[in-house]
């Protein structure tokens, strides 16, 4: 156990386990048609407003509940309901909150197969990302509940002269307004939302428009748990209505926000021109992920990597490879190998274990992805595109695709979904790869396939990017052990499940006493 008794993370599932699995799917079974219907959740009451239906992103014609937009008495309700119950929380033993997270993170894993459900219908996450999802969540509420309790239990003590007593304080900032994206419905969700309640802060957390059941949930699981319902308020809605406003606003004292580099960008220049503090913005935002292969790596174990890092979650991960460099000398073998791994995919209903890639998560970023495809076939060379299979035809399904370019300027942004870029490079131009990955400004993940170790100690030092992975994928960061966040344009950090991240949400004070 590398925590110690401190803290275990979780145990997910074994679906190899025919015991562990069977009560599984048959618990799974039984949210295979449940209709939910949410709408914002103010000082814990339900409140109705403008209602959208919500379909399967794998299967349009299939519902799976209602949400109810927050409107601008909901907000107003919501941002005063945080304001006044802040001074009380902040002043609440540190322990009451660590504990009402272990318990959130109890009650998560209680719930598993219907946020597990969820994910699949909401969202059209495989089952495998569902249960990882779900084992996310969970280890963000107990890594912040165990890292809160170490940094703010105790007031520090500071030397001074004989006489004075000098103490440092950290405290929650305020009302932190928690802002995420569909991809991690559950785990992003959450992740921000604990870190900010376990430093004291109240919170006031928009979803993405997507994924709102599954934040609707989480959050009426955090006040079972104990959170108290003015504390936590939640305001599903568009980022242009209810995202606007509440970033906006006057009384908040923190934002944190994972999602694109623009609305990043955008809710920086929101921050800097309302009227009031100057606060924080955690950002944890987009990339474009590189992984770089020499000939000494191993081409088998490079492409099992290649492809669960760019298809699986049908590329819709911000750590997901987009763009693979390849030394000329081994390329022609990893590619041939790639094309028959390729084959081995399983595109379809993401409710079935045997699905590696679901369906994207609407149309307007289908019709994005495919857009890109047609005009980089143009551009590059196309090297593989799958067929997609019958029974996808009313769901939102990009056909995974592998296209060699040249270089890596022809790509202008991430493009989000199971579409894999691949440049040939030669031994002597390391160093221009090194260039040419640092040029887009982006540093979130970078892979590395190498045995020489100098190589790859010099690329994982030169690359500016937040996680760097050497012969492994490049994606599942597991909280505590890969603390996750970029550099550049891909992020402001601190890390997502690292030591780090709760400073951010804390401000500090100090008390010099002239006993
Ligand atoms: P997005 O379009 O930027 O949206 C993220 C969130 O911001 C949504 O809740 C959105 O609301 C809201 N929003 C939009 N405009 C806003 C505004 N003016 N003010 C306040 N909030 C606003 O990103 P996405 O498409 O959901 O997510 C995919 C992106 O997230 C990718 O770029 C991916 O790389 C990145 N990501 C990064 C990380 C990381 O850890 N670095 C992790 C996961 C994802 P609505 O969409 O509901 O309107």
């Amino acid at each position: 156990d590398i925590f110690g008794a401190e803290r275990k993370n979780s145990k997910g599932l074994n679906m190899n386990i025919i015991s562990e699995s069977e009560p599984f799917f048959a618990a799974l079974e039984k949210f295979k048609d449940t209709q939910w219907n949410v709408g914002p959740l103010v000082n814990g009451e339900l409140l109705s407003g403008e209602t959208k239906e919500v379909v399967s992103p794998f299967d349009t014609t299939k519902l799976v509940g209602k949400v109810a937009f927050a409107n601008n008495q909901a907000i107003e309700h919501a941002l005063a309901g945080a304001d006044n119950a802040f001074s009380s929380w902040c002043n609440t033993p540190v322990e009451i909150r660590a504990n009402a997270l272990q318990k959130l993170a109890d009650l998560l894993e209680e719930n598993r197969e219907e946020l597990i459900a969820l994910c699949t219908r909401e969202a059209g996450k495989s089952i495998q990302d569902g249960i990882d999802e779900v084992r996310e969540a969970v280890d963000f509420c107990r890594y912040y509940a165990v890292q809160a309790k170490k940094m703010m239990a105790k007031p520090e003590l500071l030397p001074g002269p004989t006489g004075e007593l000098n103490e440092l304080f950290l405290q929650g900032r305020g009302i932190f307004v928690c802002i995420s994206p569909w991809n991690f419905p559950l785990a992003i969700f959450l992740g921000q939302v604990a870190a900010a309640l376990a430093a004291g802060n109240t919170v006031v957390a928009k979803p993405a428009e997507q994924t709102s059941i599954v934040g609707f949930r989480a959050v009426q699981l955090a006040h079972e748990a104990g959170i108290p319902k003015e504390v936590l308020q939640f305001l599903p809605g568009t980022g242009a209505t209810v995202g606007a406003a509440i970033t906006s606003d006057e009384r908040i004292g923190g934002v944190c926000f994972t999602g694109s580099t623009g609305t990043a960008k955008l809710i920086n220049r929101t921050l800097a021109n309302r009227e009031g503090a100057i606060i924080p913005l955690i950002a944890e935002t987009g990339g474009q992920n590189a992984m770089v292969v020499d000939s000494t790596s191993q081409p088998e174990q490079v492409v099992h990597d290649v492809v669960d890092s760019s298809f699986t979650s049908a590329g819709q991960r911000c750590s997901a490879l987009r763009v693979l460099f390849l030394q000329e000398d081994i390329a022609d073998r990893v590619l041939e190998v790639m094309k028959g791994a390729m084959d081995e995919l399983t595109i379809g209903d993401p409710s079935s274990v045997k699905t590696d890639v679901g369906p994207v998560i609407d149309a307007t970023a289908q019709a994005n992805l495919n857009a890109h495809i047609d005009h980089i076939k143009q551009v590059g060379t196309l090297l593989k595109q799958l067929e997609l299979p019958a029974g996808t035809k009313n769901g939102h399904f990009v056909a995974p695709t592998a296209v060699e370019i040249d270089s890596i300027k022809v790509l202008e942004k991430e493009h989000f979904g199971p579409i894999l870029h691949v440049i040939r490079y030669k031994a002597a131009d390391l160093h221009k790869v090194i260039d040419e990955i640092n040029s887009t400004g982006f540093g979130l993940t970078l892979g590395i396939h190498s045995r020489n170790e100098g190589h790859a100690l010099e690329l994982a030092s030169k690359v500016k990017v937040g996680n760097v992975y050497i012969n492994r994928n490049q994606i599942g960061a597991v909280v505590g052990v890969q603390p996750f966040g970029g550099q550049g344009l891909s992020g402001t950090g601190p890390k997502a499940g690292g030591p780090h991240y709760l400073t951010r949400f804390i401000t500090e004070k100090t008390r010099t006493n002239n006993i």
